[in-house]
């Protein structure tokens, strides 16, 4: 038997008469840019969130940058990005004319430790960028009380944070602006690349609208230099298919996340998740810390078990950022990049599929024990 990472055609097939049949109305009305359908999946991602704007863009990196943009910051200003991570919540800092300071997480939660970014914060630092990382809610308080006690703007990454909540709250509606991303592999994941920006603030609304659709109003009425980066009609079609079981999927995923403790619990070798009091995880990823993680990588991989590394680097060590000399701090996140494993994740996996994958990992501790 083979345990898939994650399995997008069986996500489909479970949905294809509905799915086929608002593709082929889109084909069929060729409006492929903006209209009704975009208009709708705004509302019902609003909605669904409890947040009062939500403005479609052409993909979550977008919906960072375009949302940093539109916060208007002083250029060159500080923003705290967490280590731990993907580069598109810290591209999106530099590429909107600031600088990234990189901040260390949290042990076994991952996100970003308030206390380490409560240090770095300087009179230069504008911003926290809170990542949601694998689904797991930041501590929002914390971040909450230090961006009020500075006067900094918070600006939510939920890219793999769709559905999680913070004390009964979607994430999402906390900072000052949020970014979502649908890339196919996301909790609630497009058909090709889309994204969303979620704001209470209505001109901040306007503001990303604008600069996502070459800064005009109307057609023509140019007020300022934008770019073009639009949520597609096709994808938000696809979308507003899917929105409705993001729930229900979820809910399979923190099945799957319970009984991968409950089976792991006391196995040598391994560093098992924990999930924030008083939050609700979206379990995009389920990471574990792992003895040898490269063999046990192998080690599963033979026995068809599919796993993946979120992430091999902490972003201070990469290249990209060698030029801000954090590459060699002693950080929590770069000790984690060699140890972390993610295991099968989705609301593909059966009760099965999990036992086989704890088994697996279980296995090839107690056969390496002399
Ligand atoms: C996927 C992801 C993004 C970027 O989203 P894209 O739609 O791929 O551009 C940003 N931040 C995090 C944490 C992500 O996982």
């Amino acid at each position: 038997m083979t345990v898939p990472f994650l399995d997008l055609r069986a996500q489909r097939r479970s949905l294809a008469p509905e799915l086929d049949a608002v593709i082929a109305e889109v084909l069929e009305e060729a409006r492929f840019i903006g209209g009704p359908r975009v208009d709708a999946f705004e509302s019902a991602f609003a909605e669904y969130l409890g947040a009062p704007h939500c403005v479609g863009v052409g993909n979550g990196t977008d919906a960072l940058e375009i949302a940093l943009e539109a916060l208007e910051l002083e250029r060159g200003s500080e923003i705290l990005v967490p280590a731990l991570g993907f580069i598109a919540s810290s591209e999106a800092v530099t590429r909107t004319g600031h600088r990234v300071v990189f901040c260390d997480c949290e042990p076994d939660l991952y996100t970003a430790s308030a206390q380490d970014v409560a240090r770095r914060i300087s009179p230069r630092t504008a911003a926290i960028m809170a990542v949601h990382l694998y689904g797991q809610p930041c501590d929002m308080a914390a971040l909450l009380a230090l961006a009020r006690a500075h006067g900094l703007k918070l600006i939510e990454d939920c890219a793999q944070a769709h559905g999680a909540e913070y004390h009964g709250r979607k994430l999402g509606t906390f900072g000052d602006v949020a970014a979502f991303s649908f890339y196919p592999g996301k909790n609630l994941g497009a058909y090709g690349d889309a994204g969303a920006i979620i704001t209470r603030d209505g001109a901040l609304a306007q503001r990303c609208r604008m600069i996502a659709n070459h800064g005009r109003v109307e057609k023509y009425d140019h007020r300022f230099e934008g770019r073009n980066s639009r949520l597609d009609t096709l994808q938000a079609a696809v979308l507003s298919v899917k929105l409705p079981h993001l729930d229900e999927w979820n809910h399979r995923r923190r099945r799957a996340a319970e009984r991968y403790v409950h089976r792991l619990a006391g196995c040598g070798g391994v560093v098992l998740p924990r999930v924030r009091a008083g939050a609700q995880h979206a379990h995009h990823l389920f990471v574990i810390q792992a003895d040898r993680r490269d063999e046990l990588q192998r080690a599963l991989r033979d026995r068809g078990i599919e796993t993946g590394v979120h992430y091999p680097l902490a972003l201070s060590q990469l290249e990209a950022y060698a030029y801000l000399g954090q590459g060699g701090e002693e950080l929590l996140a770069h000790r984690l990049s060699s140890r972390v494993l993610s295991l099968p994740m989705g609301e593909h996996l059966s009760d099965g599929d999990v036992d086989e994958v704890a088994e697996a990992v279980r296995l090839f501790y107690e056969s390496a024990r002399p």
